[in-house]
């Protein structure tokens, strides 16, 4: 899926070579036991290592989600400058920041990659622009979640489409509802192993492995972004503020609790909020 094309050396490989990926009963065996190898292997491991353990215990397509926060941008760092076979992708709803391209092409200018990106089908944001306005998604909770429906969640769909396995830069101290964020899980619904090498990460530590490598980061995060996302429906946060208070700032703790509706149509408040 990626332009970049790199080759490793794997030392083991789960599920072992001929077992099947596409076989259910060997992803429900062996997918939970590979993500819990993967938990212990985080342990003791800086991000390089983690990553790279990540490529070498999994066989088949790994995929890694960039929003090009600060968390994703130390894991771009981590992947692009070991080379590792990693597909990078990002989902550009059409809502970003002027700084988030900004930071996008200084990726790929500094790492000599191109990032694969993933957009909503032009049909569907049609059909949502003209049910609900352009900005139709500050009129409920619902409206919001239809939004994100459409702009993020399909797109991501079609991400991990043939993936063995989904890096993520979620880290538990960002939100209470990332408390208990394993460092590798086997994500049933999605019939892969997800895998958060910076699940015991602080902000901190990103800001200084980011700054320490010099990595591209985004400008806003110097005015007071802390999670970024899409520009209507992200501010800066003040003093004292949790992480991710600036993400739908509009919407009370109650109505936020309306995401969970959405869960049973197999989009989780976790699918909406990641990316
Ligand atoms: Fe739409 Fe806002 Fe969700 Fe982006 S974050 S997809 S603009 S509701």
């Amino acid at each position: 899926m990626s332009d970049v094309s790199f080759t490793t050396t794997p030392q083991a490989h789960f599920p072992p070579a001929g077992t099947g990926f596409a076989a259910q009963p060997t992803v429900q065996r062996v997918y939970p036991a590979l993500a819990a190898k993967l938990a212990d292997e985080f342990t003791g491991l800086d991000l390089f290592g983690r990553v790279a353990a990540i490529r070498s215990l999994v066989s088949g397509r790994i995929v890694f989600t960039t929003s090009f926060g600060l968390e994703a941008q130390a894991l771009a760092h981590a992947i692009f400058s070991q080379g590792l076979a990693i597909d990078v992708a990002t989902l550009d709803t059409g809502r970003l920041f002027p700084e988030t391209y900004d930071v996008w092409a200084r990726t790929e200018h500094r790492y000599r990659v191109r990032i694969s990106v993933f957009t909503p089908e032009s049909n569907s944001v049609e059909r949502l622009v003209a049910k609900q306005g352009v900005d139709g998604f500050r009129s409920s909770v619902a409206a919001r979640l239809e939004c994100c429906s459409v702009r993020k969640v399909a797109p991501l769909a079609r991400i991990l489409d043939g993936s063995v396995a989904w890096v993520t830069g979620m880290r538990a101290g960002q939100s209470a509802d990332r408390a208990e964020l394993s460092p590798a899980s086997f994500d049933k619904h999605r019939q892969l192993i997800k895998a958060n090498p910076l699940f015991d990460w602080t902000r901190e530590q990103a800001l200084e492995f980011v700054k320490t490598q010099r990595v591209p980061y985004n400008a806003l995060h110097d005015r007071g972004f802390l999670s970024i996302g899409c520009a209507p429906c992200t501010r800066a946060v003040e003093t004292g503020e949790t992480e991710r208070s600036g993400r739908w700032w509009w919407e009370t703790a109650g109505k936020k609790e309306c995401g969970l509706h959405a869960a049973q149509s197999g989009v989780t408040r976790e699918d909406l909020t990641q990316v």
